[in-house]
């Protein structure tokens, strides 16, 4: 799952990005709006994390800028305005959360989890795909009730092809989902991530559609 931080406060950012990052998020941090706005306009992201007091454009003219142009993304706004008017006009622009600083990370974490959820259109938190589950908040996988044992990149991978069962996901989306803008990314980790899962979950049960990506099958064939 991949998050982009919008925070010009650098020891904030660091800290929600480290915190996301040990929560399993893939995420990419921003210090100010037209980086945010580069960003979610070439790649996928899940979810904004934005904060409203930015230099230049702040963040609710961006949030105004992103849902005028057609954005859907869900955006959580994170700041230190805790009016009530403040939060009204927030979530009257278009966000889908409003949390006020100082925050607790574990109720972040939640709330993007829900968050995402919901803008996925099913609000229950686990992943059903045949006889492959997901607990989403835990981050466990089980096969015919039988838990797995999976890397966390393998558990990212997994959770975005059952959050897309029997639909082609596209190789480049699986990449930045998993990796995000961490760079000096191996080409083949995303394949060796797919080999192992193969090998936990029976080959047959992840296609490869060449040039394109990849596709969970729901059920098990025999
Ligand atoms: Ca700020």
């Amino acid at each position: 799952m991949r998050v982009l931080i919008v925070e010009d406060d650098p020891l904030l950012g660091k800290s929600v990005q480290a915190g996301l990052a040990q929560d399993g998020y893939v995420a990419d941090w921003v210090r100010d709006a037209d980086s945010a706005e580069h960003g979610l306009g070439v790649e996928h992201f899940d979810l904004v994390v934005l904060d409203l007091g930015l230099p230049q454009r702040d963040g609710l003219t961006l949030l105004k800028d992103l849902r005028r142009g057609g954005s859907c993304v869900p955006v959580l706004i994170l700041t230190a305005r805790d009016a009530l008017s403040d939060r009204i006009e927030g979530l009257d622009a278009g966000a889908d959360d409003y949390l006020v600083k100082p925050f607790d990370l574990a109720e972040l974490c939640a709330r993007i989890r829900a968050l995402v959820r919901r803008s996925r259109g099913r609000p229950a938190p686990t992943l059903q795909a045949g006889d492959l589950a997901l607990d989403t908040t835990q981050r466990r996988a089980t096969l015919r009730r039988r838990a797995l044992l999976l890397s966390p990149k393998e558990y990212a991978v997994l959770e975005i092809l059952a959050g897309n069962p029997d639909q082609v996901v596209p190789r480049t989306r699986l990449q930045s989902s998993v990796y995000g803008w961490e760079g000096d990314v191996d080409s083949n980790a995303l394949e060796v991530h797919v080999h192992n899962l193969r090998r936990k979950l029976g080959k047959d049960r992840i296609l490869t559609v060449r040039g394109v990506g990849y596709r969970l099958v729901s059920s098990a064939h025999r």
